[in-house]
């Protein structure tokens, strides 16, 4: 069989290092471009020597010229913190980023799925979240620069699509956690048990009655996978995600319970535009995809928890 070539953007951060090894172990070649901008070497550094696994250093709003058979596009900053610490370069990352990327499908004929978001849906008036729903998003706030950054993502997408009948895929990834989320990613999942492992205060902002649903990166990867290999017509956007919804109260209480943390809660001010509630609609994922999560908030946490005390030993 002819290996596929497969190009992973952004795929030495937090999901696409899952997602580069999962096609590394069914057979793929894969090349993953990064400029390590919120990415680490460390997370792909046990497949170099791979004989299938190749990396570049690479910023993706500049244009690259190689050969492939598959794109997932994931280059783009995930967490709030890192997005918000240079704007400008996050909305050249999905604006550029994608337009590059989809020069580059355009010329291989590679197919190609986008990395977007739940935040396309902004602060959302309709709960849970379809497919269908365009969203209530703030086009100038700190936010935005992600938010309408993927948007425009999406925007180009189905405009490659229509206008030179690219075959693309759109997956909007909800809120995702696991091993090797960084220690100092500002994301809830790991503030909440790097604070419980050093017995300091879990931070929650507001009052923490704000909801999200979290998937398993197991879970998430098995997902953008069951995408890319689906028939042809079907382009999504389709929500990737973990139906369970939690308050970030119920969270930090799941996490001071599994990390037997002796740590107090401490509130601080809500960052402005947080969404107030977040929930997946996955009906469209489950009768197209035939995916939905196996993987329960518990035992991914305690999976996190695992990770997390790996790097207090290491
Ligand atoms: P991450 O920050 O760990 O990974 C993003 C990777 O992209 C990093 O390795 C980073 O160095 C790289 N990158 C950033 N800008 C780049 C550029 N200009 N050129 C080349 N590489 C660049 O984040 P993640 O959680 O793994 O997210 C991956 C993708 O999934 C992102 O597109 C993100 O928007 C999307 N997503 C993630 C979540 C989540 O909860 N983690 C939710 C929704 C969508
Ligand atoms: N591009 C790229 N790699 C390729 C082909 C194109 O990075 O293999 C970039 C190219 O620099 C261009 C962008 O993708 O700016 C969009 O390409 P497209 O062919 O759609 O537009 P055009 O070249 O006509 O501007
Ligand atoms: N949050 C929190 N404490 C933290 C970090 C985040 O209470 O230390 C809240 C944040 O205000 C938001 C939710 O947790 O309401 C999820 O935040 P995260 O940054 O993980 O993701 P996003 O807001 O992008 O969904």
């Amino acid at each position: 069989m002819v290996e596929r070539r497969v190009l992973v953007t952004g795929g030495a951060g937090f999901i696409g290092s899952h997602l580069v090894e999962r096609l590394l172990e069914r057979g793929d070649e894969v090349l993953v471009v990064d400029n390590f901008y919120s990415g680490l070497r460390s997370n792909v550094h046990h497949l170099i020597g791979h004989p299938s696994f190749e990396l570049i250093r690479h910023d993706v709003t500049f244009p690259l010229y190689v050969e492939v058979d598959e794109i997932y596009h994931l280059a783009c900053p995930a967490s709030p913190v890192y997005y918000q610490r240079d704007p400008v370069q996050t909305t050249k990352t999905s604006v550029h980023g994608s337009i590059n990327m989809l020069g580059l499908a355009k010329r291989t004929g590679a197919k190609i799925l986008l990395a977007s978001t739940s935040e396309v849906y902004g602060d959302p008036e309709v709960h849970p979240q379809q497919e269908g729903y365009w969203g209530h998003v703030n086009p100038i706030g700190i936010r935005s620069c992600y938010d309408e950054g993927k948007r425009c993502a999406e925007t180009l997408f189905f405009d490659y699509w229509r206008q030179h009948d690219l075959p693309i895929k759109v997956a909007r990834i909800f809120n995702t956690y696991g091993p090797r989320m960084r220690p100092d990613d500002g994301r809830v999942v790991s503030n909440f048990i790097v604070q419980a492992l050093a017995g300091e205060p879990i931070t929650i902002y507001g009052d923490g009655q704000q909801t999200r649903s979290f998937c398993f990166v197991d879970d998430l990867v098995s997902g953008l996978i069951s995408l890319m290999d689906s028939p042809p017509s079907f382009t999504g956007p389709v929500n990737i995600g973990n139906p369970g919804e939690f308050t970030m109260l119920e969270l930090a209480q799941k996490v001071i319970a599994l990390t037997g943390s002796d740590s107090q809660i401490e509130h601080r001010p809500l960052p402005q535009d947080d969404p107030v509630r977040r929930r997946p609609d996955i009906s469209l994922a489950q009768s197209e995809l035939g995916w939905a999560p196996q993987v329960v908030l518990d035992d991914g946490l305690a999976k996190t928890v695992d990770h997390f005390r790996s790097l207090q030993d290491a």
